[in-house]
């Protein structure tokens, strides 16, 4: 590759668009290009890339056993009314009609699609199990789409879907799936966490996701500091290692006129207290019935698990006017002290005493509260978001939060879809059962921006020598020193013999923008051709990820590329190999 036959719009300015490191990279470098809210052009050398990811992600579920297909992204609507999702997943499905008015969605993803596959095509326990994927574009009508390809609404995914005849079989599924994940991220030199999580919309049982660490990542999560315990903040448990006991905590309840006192912080202002010691009360409709949940000052209700603790269906905040008829105060001022609709408790609370809550009551708080003496507790429960510095639920550890970026996730999803859309098999005993279903997605665009998030400097890309656009950059200094062309041509000849991708930057350009741009775009090594460097029969080799630089042998100059690689590689081979 020539740079100057090639289109690498390199930029020297950040684009203002682009808020966090990857995203403006990506731009700078010319990578990729925006044509709306969400959406990109990959120009040649982000696209180079992009097919490394799929590469790799290709042969690792080929390994696995997994097969590809590959499924229309426009899909019937009747598929997806057959679950309910076309009502579930209505703001994020992008719609459209064919020239006869039928209603069409561009698919989010595919259960639905694969699933009424399998129900097709599948019949006996002799034809599975059975793991389908497919690395295609997928659609979603995001609220907010932003940092360039890491929320999108057009979108790059593999998805996968595993059917097995029983719970053993899923579980093998999953693990294997699971283990082809930690291989993919590996190789694309990614260093993700893998985390508990929510299985949230998808339904099913249990779930994982790989997630990069990152400070501009959406998604929180928290590990722990001694043991391998890490899960996103949906899911996360944690404990208190021991209940707190505040000022006051001996005496009766206390009403205190506190006008216009609503916030944690001005009540815990005004009592001169940690946010901790208030109790947050808040009442939510459940079903159609309100419950009150209670937290401490310094956490918020975790609804994902609230909903669960209730066994309830449908779960939102209750209004102004239903808050006012239930606790006969306005908002700010609800307290659980008094109240007769059902109490949810977060565990945290337990032991509870000397606290403030609200006295159900305008312009008024109660001090004194003894969770357990003054409260009519429906039941306790993990209500609550784990918090920095909680206990680990597994060990002594403590708890750190984290944000990240999710790049893959694995779902147990059980046989919700598969009895939904008729995915039956005949037993070997000639009953009809359902296919146990497993589902495994990795953001493959998302991937490389990942790739990028976790690994650059103030100059520039540091390119993982696996999913790199090309692997070498040979720089000419100066492209009117007539030996310098030839030993440069000769040297991108030589490494192109040896299978090295090389992009040869001989561009009449100043050589502090070739550098600049040399370090921007982040190859894994960089060969400097120069007059000086050839008066002594050298060039310079420099390696993007350390800066080091050597001088070498002309002669020896592909040769020491060769090895520099293969090391760079091994790095990100997976563990054992
Ligand atoms: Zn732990």
């Amino acid at each position: 590759m020539r740079w100057s036959r090639q289109l690498i719009p390199t930029l020297r300015e950040v684009p203002q668009e682009a808020e966090i490191p990857s995203h403006q990279l990506m731009l700078r470098a010319g990578l990729i290009r925006k044509l709306g809210a969400g959406l990109y052009t990959f120009l040649p050398l982000g696209l180079r890339a992009l097919r490394k990811v799929e590469r790799i992600v290709r042969e690792e579920m080929n390994r696995a056993g997994a097969l590809e297909i590959l499924m229309p992204a426009l899909h019937p609507k009747e598929v997806w009314e057959q679950t309910g999702r076309y009502e579930l997943l209505r703001d994020v499905m992008f719609k459209v009609k064919d020239r006869q008015q039928r209603e069409m969605v561009l698919g989010p993803t595919h259960e639905e699609i694969v699933t009424d596959l399998v129900a097709h095509e599948v019949s006996s326990y002799r034809q599975l199990p059975v793991n389908l994927y497919q690395i295609q574009t997928k659609f979603r009508d995001e609220i907010r789409p932003r940092f360039g390809l890491m929320r999108a609404k057009e979108f790059i995914m593999k998805d996968g879907y595993s059917f097995d005849a029983d719970l053993d079989g899923a579980e093998k599924s999953y693990r294997s799936m699971y283990e082809a994940y930690q291989r993919v991220f590996q190789r694309c030199g990614l260093r993700a966490k893998i985390v508990e999580a929510d299985t949230g919309a998808m339904g099913g049982s249990s779930s994982h996701e790989f997630m990069v660490l990152a400070d501009s990542g959406e998604d929180g999560l928290v590990e722990c500091d001694a043991c391998s315990y890490a899960a996103n903040l949906e899911r996360a448990e944690s404990v208190l290692r021991s209940a707190p006991s505040f000022a006051d905590a001996e005496k009766d309840p206390e009403k205190i006129a506190t006008p216009g006192l609503r916030t944690v912080e001005e009540v815990a202002g005004f009592f001169q207290s940690p946010p901790a010691r208030l109790i947050k009360t808040l009442i939510y409709v459940a079903d159609g019935k309100p419950v009150a949940a209670l937290v401490p000052g310094n956490r918020d209700v975790n609804e994902i698990k609230l909903r669960r603790a209730l066994g309830a269906k449908a779960l939102e905040l209750a209004d102004a006017a239903t808050i006012a008829r239930v606790t006969g105060a306005p908002v700010g001022f609800a307290g659980p002290v008094g109240l007769s609709i059902p109490l949810v408790v977060d565990a945290k609370l337990r032991g509870y005493r000397g606290a403030v809550t609200g006295a159900n009551e305008a312009d008024a708080h109660l001090r004194s509260v003894d969770i357990e003496r003054d409260v009519k507790v429906t039941e306790f429960a993990d209500i609550s978001f784990a918090i920095e510095g909680d206990g680990c639920p597994r060990c002594a550890g403590t708890l750190r939060a984290k944000r990240g970026v999710e790049v893959g996730h694995v779902f147990k999803l059980g046989t919700k879809y598969s009895e939904q859309l008729g995915a039956l098999y005949l037993g070997e005993d000639g009953q009809k059962r359902p296919c146990v279903m497993g589902c495994y997605g990795i953001g493959v665009t998302r991937t490389l921006q990942a790739v990028i998030e976790q690994s650059h400097d103030d100059n520039g890309i540091i390119w993982p020598a696996t999913i790199a656009p090309a692997e070498v950059e040979v720089l000419l200094i100066n492209e009117q020193h007539a030996a310098s062309v030839e030993t440069a041509g000769k040297l991108v000849e030589g490494l192109k013999n040896v299978g090295i991708e090389v992009l040869f930057d001989e561009r009449a350009e100043r050589p502090g923008v070739k550098f600049k741009d040399a370090d921007l775009l982040g190859l894994p090594l960089r060969i400097n051709v120069g007059e000086r460097g050839l008066a002594k029969g050298s060039i310079e080799l420099r390696a993007r990820h350390s800066g080091e630089t050597l001088v070498v042998p002309v002669e020896s100059a592909v040769e020491t590329a060769c090895a520099r690689l293969a090391e760079l590689k091994r790095a990100c081979a997976p563990g054992g190999e």
